[in-house]
């Protein structure tokens, strides 16, 4: 068995960045394990376009050499923003070959902790100790899926993160759930791939994004309003964006400005391509039940509607206990709070040695940690604290 100082498991832009900045911290040893970018690869639906501006979609390396406009001068590959989901994945996995060459595409199979330590096996069977593991393994098991659709089968409902491809539903007709930027676009997709779609959501019409564009080009007072992040509101921008003084703010201020950054909302640019959807606001789905090869969908005022697939553009609901490469006893001494780990100082967990990245880590630092921006303070700031433990040791 051979041990290891450093062991990221995940290889999105959380867990690449995380490897690319502890490259350059002499004396600790590294080892990155998964499929790149497989979340944005696997489970987003074809032709997605990013919501998060340019600025907001680069990969970070410790001196930025790997920028978007790096990969373009280099392969020719030009797009322009709205970010498209290929080009993104592209660049990513550029980066990738550029700055974690080292990069094991092995899955994780289990961490345990282990005298102080961690043990961790791979698929394969391989097993080492690490003595540090930072947990950068995203969102996909968080997939929220209500209890009402629980039991029918996939091919009558699935989640946005199952990524049923769209083609499949042409002349087909398909609720979609939700009114966030997910659910928006998923009704786009399916009805420009020849679906009649009609888009359910709970509450008030959707909330979109427009006014961003243009305040964001009003130069020096756009910066007061608008971090380069492009997370949250008008003003809030720029403290969701600065962890460390949003940590400052009571517990309560910090949960409000979380949820505030992160409430649903479309992006300005998929408002016109939404006429092709019926759209039903206030209402929600009550039950639905299997009715032939179809679903039979009641509503909350007791309309009904038969549908040949629903889609969920429900969301996640952060829970590491869903991690299921964290074993039970280890899980079990993670502090946690309504699902999140409460991360100290390095993003570290109550148990030592033990980080995690990307939105698990939005309870303790804020709404930036769920989106590709944060990965640039999420990376320096734990190869700095990973540097300095290292130094002290
Ligand atoms: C539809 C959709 C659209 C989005 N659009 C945007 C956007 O425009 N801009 C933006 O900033 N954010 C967007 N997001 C959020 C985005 O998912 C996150 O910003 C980003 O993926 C976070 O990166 P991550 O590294 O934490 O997770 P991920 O990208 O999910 O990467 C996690 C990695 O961990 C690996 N992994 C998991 N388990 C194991 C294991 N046991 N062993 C080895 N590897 C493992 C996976 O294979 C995966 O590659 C979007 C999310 C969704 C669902």
């Amino acid at each position: 068995m051979t041990n290891t100082d450093v062991t990221i498991l995940g290889a999105g832009p959380y867990g690449l960045a995380t490897a690319a900045h502890l490259r350059s911290v002499a004396g600790l040893e590294t080892r990155i394990f998964g499929d790149p970018m497989w979340f944005w690869k696997s489970q987003m639906p074809a032709g997605m376009l990013l919501r998060s501006d340019w600025g907001a979609s680069q990969m970070w390396d410790p001196k930025h050499e790997y920028s978007l406009e790096a990969y373009q001068a280099e392969t020719g590959d030009h797009f322009s923003a709205p970010v498209p989901l290929a080009g993104f994945v592209n660049y990513a996995l550029w980066f990738q070959r550029k700055a974690v060459p080292h990069l094991e595409t092995r899955r994780v199979e289990t961490v345990e902790a282990e005298n102080g330590h961690f043990r961790v096996t791979l698929g394969d069977g391989e097993a080492f100790t690490s003595r540090r593991v930072i947990i950068a393994a995203g969102i996909c098991p968080f997939a929220r899926r209500p209890a009402e659709f629980a039991n029918l089968p996939m091919e009558l409902v699935s989640h946005s993160a199952d990524n049923v491809p769209f083609s499949r539903f042409r002349g087909k007709r398909v609720a979609v759930i939700g009114g966030g930027q997910s659910a928006l676009e998923s009704a786009v997709l399916l009805a420009e791939n020849g679906a009649s779609v009609e888009l359910l959501v709970r509450g008030a019409p959707p909330k979109y994004l427009g006014w961003r564009k243009k305040i964001k080009s009003l130069g020096a007072i756009s910066k007061l309003l608008y971090s380069w992040t492009d997370v949250g509101p008008a003003g809030i921008s720029n403290i969701v964006s600065n962890p460390p003084l949003l940590r400052m703010f009571s517990r309560d201020t910090q949960n409000y400005l979380r949820k505030r950054s992160i409430r649903p909302a479309g992006a300005g640019w998929l408002k016109p391509r939404l006429e092709a959807v019926t759209m039903t606001c206030g209402r929600h789905v009550t039950s639905a039940k299997p009715v032939g090869a179809q679903l039979q969908l009641t509503l909350d005022d007791g309309a009904q509607r038969v549908v040949d697939h629903l889609l969920l553009g429900t969301g996640y609901k952060i829970d590491v206990t869903r991690y299921s490469f964290l074993s039970p006893t280890l899980v079990s001494r993670v502090e946690t709070a309504d699902g999140f780990p409460k991360l100290q100082d390095g993003f570290e967990t109550s148990v030592p040695g033990l980080h995690i990245l990307g939105a698990p880590a939005g309870w303790s630092y804020g709404p930036l940690m769920y989106f590709v921006a944060g990965t640039k303070f999420a990376s320096r700031t734990i190869s700095n604290y990973l540097a300095n433990r290292a130094r002290k040791a």
